[in-house]
């Protein structure tokens, strides 16, 4: 099957992230299994989600991973001119749906290169690795590079996982980490603010901290210059909390994210905060004794990625992408979870992020064929001898 064909079929299935997968991983592993390729499904407790990996090649040490992730975000409430889970040609040179770019343009490249890889005389082996439930937090990255770790007797060296990038090579990552605190105060009139405990003014004080705890990393130079912006960011998205305007709020609610540069420690920065409220808890529950304040993760952290330019990794991807220009995202991917499992990765990958989890996604024709050229120049390489 031709790449574009392979990409119409991936896009019609509406799989989005924290729904079943297994009808587009069920296609996916028969399509593989066509080509006599054993594949492997790391099956989620429930076992209505999968990822898939498999190896091409032979059972040698320093094979390249290819990761990419089956799930997308939704369209409700966004703009389509066409049916997203329809794959469009307008005739403008791109091809519409939802995925064509992240990512199932690359999970595309990956199978229409399938016989080639299979035909090719291999010195290091190739995996794919195909995930679950990317788009709501990268919950699956971890036990899918975990299970490629112990399934194979051998070791892979590198991971490309191919979120778009424009065929740019990404080394960096900033860390993701997303939480909720609740705040239990005592209700009562508004003139008895003094002695009450109001979960609003507490919840706001504790924001205060965020909010300081991020200036003061920026004041120590806690910089790295390859992100934009260069520092950790702590964000309150979402407060809720009271009922009227002369009423102490007893309950008080906020979400907040965390995106931290790699030399900034996400759990240290949390820990910090919890000791503030539990200095907060000490002082005013001598007023009120319930009064509580309790973080829980909302997502687990998903790890940065800080792939180190003199690394291998970077060099083979700067020779397969035609690209040698690196760069640093701001989002979350997988690459840091196959990274901590000592595999040296790079995000690279056809299409642009501008066009992705947006109204009327699409990835360019041209951008597809520079994935297929990727493919080739990746088949050249690994049946070299010379392959390191
Ligand atoms: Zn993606």
């Amino acid at each position: 099957m031709a790449v574009e064909e392979i990409l119409a079929k991936l896009v019609s299935f509406p799989v989005l992230g924290g729904e079943s997968n297994m009808s587009i991983i069920t296609w996916i592993k028969e399509y593989i299994e066509s080509h006599n390729i054993t594949t492997t499904l790391v099956l989620n407790e429930e076992g209505n989600k999968a990822s898939l990996h498999c190896r091409i090649g032979p059972a040698v040490d320093g094979g390249v991973i290819l990761s990419g992730h089956t799930d997308v975000v939704p369209v409700k409430g966004q703009e389509w001119t066409t049916d997203p889970f329809k794959l469009t040609d307008k005739g403008d040179g791109k091809l519409y749906g939802r995925g064509s770019c992240d990512m199932k343009g690359f999970v595309a490249c990956c199978l229409a290169a399938l016989p080639n890889m299979v035909k090719a005389d291999l010195k290091k082996p190739i995996y794919f690795a195909f995930s679950y439930d990317e788009e709501v937090g990268c919950l699956a990255g971890p036990e899918l590079a975990q299970a490629i770790k112990t399934h194979y007797t051998e070791t892979p060296k590198y991971a490309i996982i191919g979120e778009p990038s424009l065929m740019e090579p990404i080394v960096g990552q900033k860390g993701i980490y997303i939480l909720e605190t609740y705040v239990n105060g005592s209700a009562g009139h508004s003139s008895r603010i003094k002695q009450e405990v109001s979960a609003i003014h507490e919840a706001m004080r504790l924001i205060l901290w965020l909010e300081n705890k991020m200036n003061q990393l920026i004041d120590d130079k806690r910089l790295d210059e390859r992100f934009h912006p260069p520092h950790s960011s702590i964000h309150i998205g979402l407060v809720n909390g009271g009922i009227a305007p002369n009423v102490i709020a007893d309950k008080a609610h906020f979400y907040w994210d965390l995106r931290t540069i790699p030399m900034d420690n996400t759990k240290t920065i949390v820990s910090e905060f919890e000791a503030y409220c539990r200095e907060r808890e000490q002082e005013l529950q001598k007023i009120f004794p319930g009064f509580e304040i309790k973080t829980i993760e909302n997502h687990p952290p998903v790890i940065h990625l800080n792939t180190k330019e003199t690394d291998d990794v970077v060099a083979l991807v700067k020779r397969i992408s035609g690209n040698s220009k690196l760069n640093t995202v701001s989002y979350a991917a997988e690459a840091g979870q196959f990274a901590a499992e000592g595999i040296q990765s790079a995000i690279c990958g056809p299409g642009s992020i501008a066009q992705a989890h947006r109204a009327n996604e699409f990835i360019a024709k041209d951008e597809l064929v520079k994935g297929m050229e990727m493919m080739d120049k990746l088949i050249t390489e690994l049946s070299s001898s010379n392959f390191k």
